[in-house]
């Protein structure tokens, strides 16, 4: 039988939602059922402190041209607030160098420039790639193009009742001497939370290169690329309160060095002929036309934000409202939830179904409560076919969050309920 946490054994949340909420000016915003906006859907995006917005508004103001090719002031003052939200980004995720990072739209692109670069490379007729069911499309779309393309194959690793990953199954299929394993650190449509560094021990026993998609767990959790062990890392920025637009790949040098380049144009070359071309060294050979100068710097706004919180302290704050919300919502009799049972595999992300009621109507009848959560298959309809269901409702946490806010996910599945019991 599963087991509930216990309330008695709970510490108070590392900082205040209550606080932090006045950080983002979205909350000062009415809503349409005149209610306090209680917003948990930081898994799809999340919103933006001020200091995110007043940065870029700045840089746009005052700072920017294009980056890299000016010799005036301007363009090296953007080259310069470009090149630091770099460094940012390798310091928030323990890269050994700023080189290794690579600027790309969000997640998805990160995770598409390594199948294409590195993929089209090295996976060849009769090689084998290992992605798992729990994976957001980003992370099996691509593996699904590209050993199609080349004639190699993919294999899944199951998942469990409760939303972990078959580490059995996660043997077997490291067994077969896979290329590559693609692995969620989190999942946004369960909130599991991986035990990444076994997994990473086991494929690189394996043989196997591991890519992390970090889009979960990059926003909520301190990520060290180094203690991981791990070769490719892919993290949007919208999701971890900077912009949309910008994201990150992170990648060990060498096998970046290696690489071809994913999109060919401008910035990425060090000499066009009119017989070929030169690549420019990492991470410029992957950055090809001008970059998302101001979201960059926007990311590195966010990145500080979080800094300044601390990492581990945001997870601790979203483990005190998980640990509350989770057997809040199992005491309300129809209410199903996902994922694993306990506070330490499980982040801040918690999808349920209500008996008999869609969770669309679901959400549509929060939104009336000002409780703003989604509602779908969360872009991993392999996971809802794991579980025999179309869809569930999803609430999931970040730094604004309150106990407040908890109170008002309970009450709205309550009258959610008794509007359908009607
Ligand atoms: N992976 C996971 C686990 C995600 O949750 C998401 C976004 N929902 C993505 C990848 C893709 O992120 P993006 O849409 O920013 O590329």
């Amino acid at each position: 039988m599963a087991v509930e946490p216990a309330l008695s054994a709970l510490t108070p949340g590392a900082f205040s939602g209550t606080v932090l909420r006045s950080d983002f000016a979205v909350f000062d915003r009415p809503t349409r059922s005149g209610k306090r906006l209680v917003f948990l859907d930081a898994a799809a995006s999340a919103p933006k402190p001020r200091t995110v917005v007043d940065t870029m508004a700045d840089a746009y103001s005052h700072h920017y041209a294009n980056v890299h090719r000016g010799i005036y002031e301007l363009s090296e003052d953007a080259t310069g607030l470009f090149e630091a939200a770099r460094g940012k980004v390798a310091a928030f995720i323990g890269a050994p160098s700023k080189r290794e990072i690579v600027f790309v739209r969000n997640a998805t692109e990160a995770i598409n420039l390594v199948a294409y670069s590195w993929g089209r490379a090295n996976v060849h007729s009769g090689d084998r790639v290992v992605t798992t069911q729990l994976e957001h499309h980003a992370n099996i779309v691509p593996w699904q193009q590209l050993t199609a393309e080349v004639g190699a194959t993919l294999d899944y690793v199951a998942i469990t009742d409760d939303g972990r990953l078959e580490l059995d199954d996660l043997r077997e299929k490291l067994g077969n001497g896979p290329k590559l394993l693609a692995v969620a650190a989190v999942s946004n449509a369960l909130g599991t939370i991986n035990p990444l560094a076994e997994i990473v021990k086991m494929a690189h026993e394996a043989g196997a290169l591991v890519l992390v998609d970090a889009a979960q767990a990059a926003p909520h959790m301190p990520i060290d690329v180094a203690a991981l062990d791990c070769d490719f890392l892919a993290l949007s920025g919208h999701k971890m309160l900077g912009p949309s637009g910008i994201g990150a790949l992170w990648g060990r040098r060498e096998l970046l060095d290696a690489m071809p380049p994913f999109m060919t144009g401008g910035s990425m070359i060090t000499k066009v002929t009119m017989e070929g071309a030169e690549w420019n060294e990492v991470p410029h050979k992957f950055e090809a036309g001008t970059p998302a100068i101001v979201e960059a710097i926007g990311l590195g706004a966010a990145i500080d934000y979080l800094t300044n919180l601390g990492m581990d302290a945001v997870r601790e704050h979203e483990r005190y409202l998980f640990e509350r919300a989770w057997p809040a919502l199992g005491e309300i009799p129809g209410v199903r939830r996902f994922g694993p049972n306990d506070a330490e595999t499980h982040a801040g992300v918690i999808s349920f179904v209500l008996d008999g009621i869609h969770p669309h109507d679901v959400a549509t009848v929060f939104d009336s409560e000002g409780v703003a959560v989604r509602a779908g298959h969360h872009c991993a309809q392999p996971v809802m076919l794991r579980y025999d269901i179309p869809a569930t409702t999803r609430a999931s946490f970040y730094v604004y969050n309150d106990l407040d806010d908890i109170d008002a996910l309970t009450s709205a599945v309550r009258a959610t309920q008794t509007l359908f019991a009607g």
